[in-house]
């Protein structure tokens, strides 16, 4: 930040990654541009929330004046302003707050996003908390005249377009607060008309927590949704409040409206999103749930209330058990949050099991969208394991197409003796069904689930059982596959294995006689006692320096190219074809894991394999 300073203003020019964002807001943001509205009254709204939150917090702070905002617009001017009595701004405040993103993820995230070449939605900006800049879509110039409620602050203006730079200047303040005033461009007059405003207002604000006056009167409802009794609330009026505090433009999927009196007393309004939100994967601006103490705002990000799981839940709690003055990290250790936290995660699961099993319909699309998120609750909540493995969905061997199953349902279908719950994991659904792994089963009618989701190798193989059903991976399972007639005896079996493994050498741990296999001549595990492969590389994920271990190939003898080889050994041993056909089964192993890195000479054996096989009789 560069500074420089005439008689009266200070000159800084914005970190260059501002600048890049500055840009990208003002000539790639198209569609609702109405939203900088939003994110200044919610700046204002943010301001006014510390602004109580000191006064009743800080018993030496001056009287509380009246907590507003204040919306004026002059069509001749071109200008539109936002003003609140909130807690204002230091010249610190200006410089490292409003001068600097936030978030380094940020820009990269919206220079992907336009270079994804579809048209830029503003509403994304406030995501990313620079929802300030949001003005420069639609003013050339801003300013920000800002007094800090602190006993010895100065009142300062801070003036920019929005370019290169911006000033600080003396303001004209007397009373803590702060008036952003917008010079709006030609193409945005018709934003300082009052009864725009106002509708925007309806849309986009109506449940901030202090009256917004626009002209004499409050436009928008000033109440706690939460705190009426649920019959009293209608499915708009709750889907519009849904919106204003997810910033979602559809309509939720569900909702829980909760009062709870007892151990720990608090009410909720919780949602459950009908799409995955753009910030569920970016931590640093989730804003999941807003915390209120007696009515009172706390906080947006009270996450820590609700189980990593959960984290896709939207919504407001408000609770007479935690102060208002503690910080983040003691309500996170006390025991009234540790109950609330309970209470929530006990009743989210119960709206979604009475869904699982009473709306099959509504459960997929939760679960399709959100099954991802709720399968970490598996290793992470031992308590309550079995109740989310009832809300599991898993396609199998005995659904089609993308259909899933129940485990319950599966286990109404297990195969007389049938003592484990079999499941194998691929890279993809398309690949599982394609496994070999899957032959025997398929011959004794036995279901496999199959699991593709990024997460499955992450919780299932740690899981022990589901109603004390142990689950077992097609690759351990240990099945007695009645030996067929073309089987080798023993003999050639060891004799078999030893040709394999004097040409696999050191690519292999080692090769063994399969159970599993039926029609295919071979498949790879990670190890003898059959870790899958997919297990091993989540280990890769979590541990850089896990190595992974050398396969274990296991070869089907009942194979008729096991016989055919057998015999090509005996009569001549050093025929170049055994090699060959090795070579071959070994990599079309790998090829079937995804795991063939270089195909160029199997496609090559293959073709000296076609080109035998072609040969005139
Ligand atoms: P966000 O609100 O997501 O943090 P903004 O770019 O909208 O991002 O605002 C940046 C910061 O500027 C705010 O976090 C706040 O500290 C400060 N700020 C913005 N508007 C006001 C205001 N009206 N009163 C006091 N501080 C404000």
């Amino acid at each position: 930040m560069s500074e420089q300073t005439t008689a009266q203003a200070e000159q800084y020019t914005y970190q260059a990654e501002m600048r890049q964002l500055l840009h990208l807001i003002v000539h790639s943001l198209y569609t609702n541009q109405e939203i900088f509205l939003r994110e200044l009254i919610s700046n204002a709204s943010d301001a006014l929330n510390k602004a109580r939150f000191r006064s009743l917090t800080d018993k030496s702070s001056a009287p509380a004046p009246e907590y507003k905002i204040i919306i004026s617009a002059d069509a001749d001017a071109q200008t539109l302003s936002v003003e609140d009595t909130g807690i204002g701004m230091t010249r610190e405040d200006l410089v490292e707050r409003i001068g600097t993103v936030a978030s380094s993820g940020t820009l990269a995230f919206l220079e992907e996003l336009k270079e994804s070449g579809k048209p830029l939605d503003a509403n994304l900006i406030g995501q990313f908390g620079v929802g300030f800049y949001s003005c420069f879509m639609v003013a050339g110039e801003v300013q920000i005249d800002t007094l800090h409620v602190e006993a010895d602050a100065e009142p300062l203006l801070w003036t920019s377009d929005g370019q290169g730079t911006f000033t600080i200047a003396p303001g004209s303040r007397s009373t803590p607060g702060t008036t952003v005033t917008l010079h709006l461009k030609e193409d945005a007059k018709e934003l300082a008309g009052e009864y725009r405003i106002r509708q925007i207002i309806r849309k986009y604000s109506n449940f901030v927590d202090f009256p917004i006056h626009v002209g004499d009167k409050a436009v928008n409802t000033v109440k706690a949704l939460w705190k009426k009794r649920k019959e009293d609330v209608s499915d708009e009026e709750r889907a519009e409040f849904y919106k204003f505090v997810s910033g979602d433009f559809a309509d939720p999927l569900g909702h829980l409206h909760l009062r709870l009196e007892g151990l720990v007393s608090f009410d909720a309004l919780l949602f459950v999103p009908a799409k995955v939100p753009a910030s569920l994967y970016r931590d640093e601006t989730r804003r999941q749930l807003h915390l209120y103490s007696r009515g009172v705002f706390v906080r947006d990000d009270a996450d820590d209330l609700l189980p990593e799981y959960f984290r896709f839940i939207r919504g407001v709690v408000d609770t007479d058990d935690l102060p208002l003055n503690v910080s983040r990290e003691v309500t996170q250790s006390s025991a009234a949050a540790s109950k609330i936290r309970t209470a929530l995660t006990n009743k989210i699961l119960g709206l979604l099991t009475e869904w699982s099993t009473g709306n099959e319909e509504l459960y997929e699309r939760f679960f399709k969208e959100f099954g991802t998120v709720l399968k970490a609750g598996l290793w992470s909540d031992f308590q309550r394991r079995e109740k989310l493995l009832s809300l599991m969905r898993y396609p199998s061997t005995k659904t089609e197409g993308t259909g899933t199953t129940t485990l319950q349902a599966y286990i109404e279908r297990m195969q007389e003796g049938q003592d484990a719950i079999y499941y194998l994991l691929a890279e993809s659904l398309d690949t599982a069904r394609r496994s070999p792994n899957l032959e025997v089963f398929a011959r004794k009618d036995i279901e496999v689930l199959l699991l593709a989701d990024s997460m499955d190798a992450a919780t299932i193989p740690s899981v022990q059982e589901f109603d004390s059903k142990p689950f077992k991976s097609v690759t351990q399972a240990d099945l007695d596959l009645d030996p067929g007639e073309d089987s080798l005896p023993g003999d050639d079996v060891d004799r078999i294995l030893a040709l394999f493994r004097l040409q696999l050498e050191d690519r292999v741990k080692d090769v063994v006689a399969s159970k599993r296999l039926v029609d295919s001549a071979a498949t790879l595990v990670a190890s003898a006692d059959g870790v899958d492969l997919q297990v091993e590389r989540v280990m890769q994920a979590i541990n850089e320096d896990f190595e992974a271990g050398k396969k274990v190939l296991e070869i089907n003898t009942g194979h008729p190219l096991m016989k055919n080889l057998l015999e090509l050994s005996t009569s001549d041993a050093a025929d170049r074809r055994i090699e060959q056909v090795i070579d071959q089964v070994y990599e079309g192993a790998l090829l079937l894991d995804g795991e063939l890195r270089e195909p160029s000479s199997y496609v090559e054996r293959m073709t000296r394999f076609m080109v035998a096989a072609t040969l005139p009789a």
